[in-house]
C-alpha cells in the first residue's frame, strides 16, 4: 500500500524545504524525502550557514589581532582556538537543520529520512536510511535535488590535502599555505577564512578577472583590498595536474592560452571550480524528464517539466546557484500548485560574498549594460564619506547605483563595503517596486548609517551627491 500526498518533493534543502512547508500552510498534503540525514540541505550543512559561522569567526579573530587596539581595546595573548570556533560552527549546522525538523512538524509536513526514486510519474519510491522501502503516491512531484561540487579532470578531491568547499569548512589544522582553484565566491569566501587564521593562500583562476559575474569595477576594487589583506592571484592561469607529496600538494599550472609553465606548491588545495546539478540515482530518464545539455532539469515559467506533474526547483534547474533563489522557487511552486499566483522575479536576485568587507549586487552590471546597448547613468559614493562607516574604521569600498538615462529607474546596484550583504536588501526591495534613483535618494535614511551611503549613490546618479 502506498501512502497518498498531494504533493512529495525530493530533497529537503532551502527548495525542497520551503515548497514542502509553504505546500503545507496552502492546505495540501506535503511530504519531504531527504538522504542526508539531516534537513537544510547544502545551504545549511555543508555550504551558507558553516561558511558564514566560519567566516564571522575568522573575521573576529583577525579583528581581535589587528583593529581592535585602533578603537582603543588592548587584548595581548591572542590564540586561535580552532576546534572551539569549528564547535560553534558544528552547533550552528545542528541548531538550524533541526530548526526545519521542528517546522515540518509544525506544519504537518511528512518527513522520509531516505533516498528518493521517481518509479513512474505520481510514484516516489523512497528507500528508508533506516532500512525497508515506502512506496508514496504524488499528484505532483518536486525534484529538489540541488547541486554537487564540481571537479577537474585529473584532480582528485581526498578532502584532506585536496579538498571541496566541503573539506575546507572542517579542516583539522591551520595549512601553512593553500592554493586556492577558482576565484569565484566559495573560494574567495573559503580562501578568506584561511588567511585571517594564518594560511598563506594563493588564488589561481582562469580568467583574467575574480568574482565573473559581477560588476568589473567591483571586482577589481575586490581583488585589490584582498590583496593587501595578504591574499595572492594568479589569475589568467590554469591548473593542469595536481601531484600529492608527503609535505602537500604540487600543482602544475600554466597560462590561460598555453605555455609558460609555473609550479604552485600548497600544504592544502581547495578546489572552488563552482557546482553541477545534482540529479543522480533518481529516475529521471525512465521517468521521461527532460535535462538540458549542461545537466540541469529542463522546466518551463512555472517550474513543470516536460512530464505532466513533476516540477523542479532550485540549483538543479540551474539560474543563480544560491539559496534565496531556490527558497523564492520553492514559495512560488508551492503557490501555483495550489492556485495561486506563484512568480520569481529573476531581475532582482542579489548576490552576496561574504568577504570582507562585503561585496553584493543587484540587477545588471555596467558591463551588461553596454553590451545590450542601455543608455545609464551611474552615481558612486564612497564609504570614506560616510560617517557611519568611518566611526566603525570600515571605510573601504563604495556603493554604484546604475539607472536608465531616460527614465531614472534603477537597473543595478553594486556594493563593496562594511555589511554590503544586509545593504543590499533596500536596493533589492526598490527594484521590486521599480524605484527610480531619484525614489532612493528622497528616502529618508537614518543618521549616521552606512544605508545613507546608498541614498548619496542615488543622488550621485543625478550628479547631486551632498558629501562628495
Ligand atoms: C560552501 C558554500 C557556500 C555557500 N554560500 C551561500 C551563500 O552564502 N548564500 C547563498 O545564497 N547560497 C550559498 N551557497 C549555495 C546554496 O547552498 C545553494 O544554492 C542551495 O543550497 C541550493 O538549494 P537547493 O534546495 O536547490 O539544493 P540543496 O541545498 O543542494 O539540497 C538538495 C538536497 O537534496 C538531497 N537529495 C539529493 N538527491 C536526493 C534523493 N534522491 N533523495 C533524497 N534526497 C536527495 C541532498 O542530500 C540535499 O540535501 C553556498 C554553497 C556552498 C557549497
Amino acid at each position: 500500500m502506498s501512502q497518498e500526498f498531494d504533493l512529495v518533493v525530493i530533497g529537503g534543502g532551502p527548495g525542497g524545504y520551503v515548497a514542502a512547508i509553504r505546500a503545507a500552510q496552502l492546505g495540501l498534503k506535503a511530504a519531504c524525502v531527504e538522504k542526508r540525514g539531516t534537513l537544510g540541505g547544502t545551504c545549511l550543512n555543508v555550504g551558507c550557514i558553516p561558511s558564514k559561522a566560519l567566516l564571522t569567526s575568522s573575521h573576529h579573530f583577525e579583528a581581535a589581532g589587528h583593529e581592535f587596539a585602533r578603537h582603543g581595546v588592548k587584548l595581548g595573548g591572542i590564540e586561535l582556538d580552532l576546534p572551539a570556533m569549528m564547535s560553534h560552527k558544528d552547533k550552528v549546522v545542528a541548531d538550524n537543520t533541526k530548526g526545519i525538523e521542528f517546522l515540518f512538524k509544525k506544519n504537518k509536513v511528512t518527513y522520509f529520512v531516505g533516498s528518493g526514486h521517481i518509479a513512474a510519474p505520481g510514484q516516489v519510491d523512497v528507500s528508508l536510511n533506516a532500512g525497508g522501502d515506502e512506496k508514496l503516491s504524488a499528484k505532483a512531484i518536486l525534484i529538489a535535488t540541488g547541486s554537487d561540487v564540481m571537479r577537474l579532470p585529473g584532480i582528485e578531491i581526498d578532502e584532506k590535502k585536496i579538498v571541496s568547499s566541503t573539506g575546507a569548512l572542517a579542516l583539522s589544522k591551520v595549512p601553512k599555505s593553500m592554493a586556492v582553484i577558482g576565484a569565484g565566491v566559495i573560494g574567495l569566501e573559503l580562501g578568506s577564512v584561511w588567511r585571517r587564521l594564518g594560511a598563506d593562500v594563493t588564488v589561481i583562476e582562469y580568467l583574467d578577472r575574480i568574482l565573473p559575474p559581477f560588476d568589473g569595477e567591483v571586482a577589481k576594487h575586490a581583488q585589490r583590498i584582498l590583496a593587501k589583506q595578504g591574499m595572492n592571484f594568479k589569475l589568467s592561469r590554469k591548473v593542469v595536474a595536481a601531484k600529492s607529496g608527503k609535505s602537500g600538494v604540487t600543482l602544475s599550472t600554466e597560462a590561460a592560452a598555453g605555455g609558460s609553465p609555473e609550479d604552485v606548491q600548497a600544504e592544502c588545495v581547495l578546489v572552488a571550480v563552482g557546482r553541477k546539478p545534482y540529479a543522480d540515482a533518481l529516475g529521471l530518464e525512465s521517468a521521461g524528464v527532460e535535462l538540458t545539455p549542461k545537466g540541469f532539469v529542463k522546466v518551463d515559467g512555472h517550474f513543470q517539466t516536460n512530464v505532466p506533474g513533476i516540477y523542479a526547483i532550485g540549483d538543479v534547474i540551474g539560474g543563480a546557484m544560491l539559496a534565496h533563489k531556490a527558497e523564492d522557487e520553492g514559495m512560488a511552486v508551492a503557490e501555483l500548485l495550489a492556485g495561486k499566483p506563484g512568480h520569481v522575479n529573476y531581475d532582482a536576485i542579489p548576490s552576496v560574498v561574504y568577504t570582507w568587507p562585503e561585496i553584493a549586487c543587484v540587477g545588471r552590471n555596467e558591463e551588461e549594460l553596454k553590451a545590450a546597448g542601455v543608455a545609464y547613468k551611474a552615481g558612486k559614493f564612497p564609504f570614506t564619506a560616510n560617517g557611519r562607516a568611518r566611526a566603525m574604521g570600515e571605510s573601504e569600498g563604495f556603493v554604484k547605483v546604475l539607472a536608465d538615462a531616460r527614465t531614472d529607474r534603477v537597473l543595478g546596484v553594486h556594493i563593496i563595503g562594511p555589511n554590503a550583504g544586509d545593504l543590499i536588501a533596500e536596493a533589492v526591495l526598490a527594484m521590486e517596486f521599480s524605484a527610480s534613483a531619484e525614489d532612493i535618494a528622497r528616502t529618508c535614511h537614518a543618521h549616521p548609517a552606512l544605508g545613507e551611503a546608498l541614498k548619496e549613490a542615488a543622488l550621485a546618479a543625478d550628479g547631486r551627491a551632498i558629501h562628495i
